[in-house]
């Protein structure tokens, strides 16, 4: 392709002059990127106080007591909304025949993909954003004065109050789940944005919840931006923003500290000699930003973080490699953002979470689409778990890491090469529960298609 166009002063040859990687980037090849920005957490410039993240914690468990009336299937757990981490023992051995490399340490899943309410990563901050939000309205109004036990928010009372006001989000489907499900629930008007790329099923089942659904036949950029724009007519309105919002991070960064008790109920250490990997999907960067940050804030650098991208949506790699975040797309390489992966289609990164990752990040791989099938398809033969495309794309982390040059270099200097053999490696599962079971099997299909590498 001959483009003399420039992007932020530079011809595309010339970028790709300056990074080679984006030779392969552009032709939507896979590639396995380590961050030579990674520093020492001591280092890094934080945006987001661990205050922040505690009081996040806080909030939650505060409204736990509304959530268990609400939700009656997370009683159990007191109304926290949280996930299994699991053993995938036979995935690894699959893993390693398939990418033809030795995956030293253990293998885990975490299941944000059976997340309760939303049955995906979004049920962290999304739920979180609308739920600090109510609380706020409530402190307003006065309305928490009397009544401290949070169950309240379940009444007659708190639905007419919310029923006022009004929530919006553009979302790719399972932001919007998320949103739309607990804005209805709790009383409020709600609006999502949904991108072409939202699936049939996402959309009618939140018509069913009673949330107006408005679709638009380009990608999840335009959805966001006509959302901003309904907010801003409306004083009432609030606008969930998953390209800048803080609020969506810190429900993200809770995760690790309820990882950190679950990691110790299985004891497993993670310290200088036991070194913690964790591959993270990516679209936008806040779910898997957040989810990174919290863990930082734990573990340090005893935690070692990537993420991954289709190979047709690299918003985040392009925004870290050429350190222009939001001000780039992938569309203005030449690369379409056209991706299966419907949760991770998107062009453009957050800026927030980009420049938090600067220095925080391990490095970014890229996963084809045949590639996220074939591993739906092992996942559910191999361990009888059901998953959506999007939420494949850190599977391959483990094997990639040992059997690319630039993932053993990685090893080499961050001084881990001897100490792999106790590593955990925690693959996030970011959806899927809620994916009805006649497109599970459509899924299914697609990977015995491509069964063999
Ligand atoms: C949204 C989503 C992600 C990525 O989260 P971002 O905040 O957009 O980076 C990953 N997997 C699934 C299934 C998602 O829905």
């Amino acid at each position: 392709m001959v483009n003399n166009e420039k992007v932020e002063g530079l011809t595309l040859e010339e970028w790709k002059t300056k990074y080679p990687i984006l030779h392969n980037m552009t032709e939507t090849d896979e590639v396995f990127w380590t961050n030579p920005g990674y520093d020492e957490i001591a280092k890094a410039t934080l945006f987001v106080t661990p205050e922040e993240v505690q009081d996040a914690e806080e909030r939650l468990r505060r409204f736990g007591s509304f959530i268990q009336v609400a939700f009656p299937e997370t009683r159990e757990a007191g109304g926290l909304i949280e996930s299994p981490l699991v053993p995938i023992k036979e995935m690894h051995k699959y893993l390693e025949s398939r990418f033809a490399s030795n995956i030293q340490g253990n293998l885990w899943l975490k299941c944000d993909s059976h997340l309760p309410i939303a049955g995906s990563i979004k049920a962290r901050g999304g739920i979180y954003e609308v739920l600090a939000h109510a609380e706020e309205l409530a402190q307003k109004y006065q309305m928490l004065q009397t009544d401290k036990d949070y169950a309240g928010f379940a009444s007659e009372e708190f639905r007419e109050l919310f029923s006022r006001y009004s929530i919006a989000v553009g979302s790719t489907g399972n932001l919007g789940l998320s949103i739309g499900i607990i804005s209805a629930t709790l009383g409020f008007q709600v609006t999502v944005h949904m991108s072409a790329d939202a699936k049939a099923w996402k959309k009618e089942l939140l018509r069913a919840e009673g949330v107006q659904v408005v679709e638009y036949a380009s990608d999840y950029g335009k959805a966001v931006e006509e959302g901003r724009k309904q907010a801003e007519a409306d004083p009432n309105c609030y606008f969930i923003d998953d390209e800048n919002s803080k609020r969506l991070f810190l429900g993200y960064a809770v995760a690790a500290e309820r990882l950190k008790r679950q990691l110790e109920e299985q004891q497993i250490k993670v310290d200088r000699d036991h070194p913690l990997f964790v591959y993270l999907p990516c679209g936008v960067g806040g779910g898997p930003g957040g989810v990174a940050y919290g863990l930082k804030l734990v573990y340090g650098d005893n935690v070692h973080c990537f993420f991954a991208e289709p190979t047709h949506s690299p918003c985040m790699l392009l925004g870290l490699l050429t350190g222009l975040h939001d001000k780039v797309s992938v569309q203005d390489f030449g690369i379409d953002n056209k991706t299966e992966a419907d949760g991770l289609a998107v062009g453009r990164p957050s800026r927030l979470v980009g420049k938090m990752m600067e220095d925080l990040l391990s490095g970014v791989f890229t996963v084809a689409d045949e590639e996220l099938y074939a591993l739906l398809r092992g996942m559910r033969d191999h361990e009888a778990i059901r998953l959506e495309p999007s939420a494949l794309a850190g599977m391959p982390g483990p094997a990639r890491l040992f059997q690319q040059e630039t993932g053993r270099h990685y090893l080499a200097k961050q001084g881990l090469t001897e100490k792999m053999k106790n590593a955990t490696h925690i693959v996030w599962a970011t959806g899927g529960s809620m994916v009805p079971e006649n497109i599970q099997d459509e899924y299914y299909a697609k990977g015995q298609e491509t069964k063999e590498k």
